[in-house]
């Protein structure tokens, strides 16, 4: 038999809101300094989408590639185990959520550790996010991320001065995006930026390597493709770029450049040759200080982490009150609506003397299921979010990523003075 150590940790940043909240990560570069650092950044993140939680990080220093499903479910039921004992976690205390190498299937293991060591709990549910659909979780979480990013560029894409700046027309309809990372993150922001937003994905970067393609990728084939034969390089008609060279595919030509894969990805050795008009920071931490300056130098507009991939955290914490209150959302309103709907509906007809086709009626008149609440929910925050900080970068005429972090700041410190700790 052979003994294994894994480090893991938890870092719960800031209590100046209860729950703490934030992903889990399962990465072999894993330290102490980056869950910190990840952790703080959440507490930011929150605030600015307006989530009542304080941030928290967790990591465990493994690569998921190197173990088994088996031996993946040992540690992460472990890990939940040693949260438990020292009462890092719950749906009052910490709630963890999905991040780099984790998804529902992980989520479900440490609901399930939990409630078992909590059984009479009745909130338990609460005590973690992202968890699938029919073990508590909510419709729409999994794209969360991904629809939020689609949203938040949606909107950047939307203001005449800034796109000015940049020389691009208003709107994301017809612009060109290349996509660092086919994960979560990465294919649900491809996906619904093809199909909801008419966006050209014309380059993808991999683990295994990348693929630029200047007619256009269409993701979900890309994603059938990868799944059947194990690559994206098998995409038909694509250049490929090998692996040794995979991140050559974040200098291609491109409107929109969305890493979504790891931190780090674009430094002070690459800023120079990014040809990309606007980042779109899908994952945490993409692009270095030192490459950042040379960025914003060269006038690309950067959409910042701490709001653009906040999708996520604002999903989360709409299942959290789900679990909370033990009921589906829409499950009292939907039919009301509907039968409101129906009858406003037959006023017209009779007032007009015209018949409605039933299937417009059907179409027309019709309750919102969870999922549509959710988006709904979702575009709202993330529209209201992208205002507000944009607000306060034209106020201060300074860069997105201060103008996020000085408005988060303000909404904490009103927090703070409303329960009166400052006066
Ligand atoms: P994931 O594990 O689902 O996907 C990551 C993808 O990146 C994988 O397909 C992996 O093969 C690929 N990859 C790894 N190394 C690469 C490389 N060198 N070049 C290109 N691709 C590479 O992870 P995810 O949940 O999509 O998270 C991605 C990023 O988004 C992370 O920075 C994470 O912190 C951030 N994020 C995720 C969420 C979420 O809800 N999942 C929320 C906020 C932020």
């Amino acid at each position: 038999m052979e003994v294994k150590v894994i480090e893991a940790y938890r870092v719960q940043h800031s209590h100046h809101r209860l729950p703490t909240k934030g992903g889990i990560r399962y990465a072999e570069n894993v330290d102490q300094h980056e869950v910190m650092a990840l952790a703080t950044l959440m507490s930011y993140k929150c605030a600015i989408v307006h989530v009542p939680f304080g941030g928290a990080k967790g990591g465990v220093k493994i690569n998921p590639r190197d173990y088994t499903e088996e031996e993946l479910e040992r540690i992460t039921r472990r890990y939940t185990y040693e949260l438990v004992r020292r009462n890092f976690i719950g749906p009052s205390i910490d709630v963890p959520a999905p991040d780099y190498g984790t998804g529902g299937r992980e989520m479900a293991w440490i609901y399930d550790t939990y409630r078992t060591l909590r059984e009479n709990e009745i909130d338990a549910a609460g005590c973690v996010t992202g968890k699938p659909v029919a073990l508590y979780g909510i419709q729409g979480r999994t794209e969360a991320t991904g629809r939020g990013v689609f949203y938040g560029l949606r909107e950047a894409c939307s203001d005449v001065q800034d796109m000015k700046k940049v020389g691009m027309q208003t709107g994301l309809g017809g612009k060109t995006m290349i996509i660092q990372g086919m994960g979560n993150v990465g294919s649900y922001t491809g996906t619904i930026s093809q199909q909801e937003g008419d966006v050209k994905v014309v380059g993808v970067g991999e683990y295994e390597g990348s693929i630029y393609l200047e007619s256009g990728i269409d993701i979900e084939k890309l994603l059938e493709i990868r799944k059947d034969s194990g690559s994206i390089l098998n995409y038909p008609g694509a250049t490929v770029i090998p692996q040794a060279d995979r991140n050559k595919i974040l200098e291609m030509p491109c409107d929109i450049l969305v890493p979504a894969a790891l931190e780090n990805q674009i430094t002070s050795e690459n800023a120079d040759r990014i040809q990309a008009k606007i980042i779109g920071e899908a994952a945490n931490g993409p692009i270095s200080s030192a490459a950042e300056e040379i960025l914003l130098k060269k006038g690309i507009l950067i959409v910042p982490d701490v709001f653009l991939n906040a999708g996520g955290v604002t999903v989360s914490y709409f299942e959290w009150l789900k679990n909370l209150s033990h009921m589906r959302f829409g499950r009292m309103e939907k039919r009301f609506n509907q039968t409101s709907q129906e009858r406003m509906l037959h006023v017209i007809e009779e007032l007009t003397g015209r018949k409605i086709d039933p299937e417009v009626l059907r179409k027309v008149a019709r309750g919102a299921d969870e999922v549509d609440l959710v988006r709904s929910g979702l575009e709202e925050t993330m529209s209201r979010s992208y205002q507000f900080i944009h607000e306060f970068q034209r106020k201060h005429n300074i860069d997105m990523r201060t103008a996020a972090f000085a408005y988060a700041i303000k909404l904490i410190g009103d927090d703070y003075t409303s329960l009166g700790i400052f006066p």
